[in-house]
């Protein structure tokens, strides 16, 4: 009969997949999550954007050159 050697075929089938994703799980580094870039507002135009992109002048973020030359603007 055929049928108990299917049953034992899907536990083995199973329990490799178990074994699988144990080993599996254990040797990938754990997902780590992309580090949040910090954003800072343009204090001209009040355009966000990632710090490495930005200007910054007395404590001030700028998107661009243009803008830190108009300087700090205040949103109406
Ligand atoms: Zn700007």
């Amino acid at each position: 009969m055929g049928l108990p050697r299917l049953i034992l075929l899907g536990i083995m089938i199973g329990l490799g997949m178990w074994l699988w994703r144990r080993f599996n799980s254990r040797s990938a580094p754990p997902a780590k999550p992309a580090v949040s870039q910090s954003m800072v507002r343009c204090a001209h135009c009040h355009l966000h954007l990632p710090e490495d992109r930005a200007i910054q002048k007395n404590q001030q973020w700028y998107c661009s050159a243009e803008h830190l030359e108009h300087g700090p603007k205040a949103r109406d």
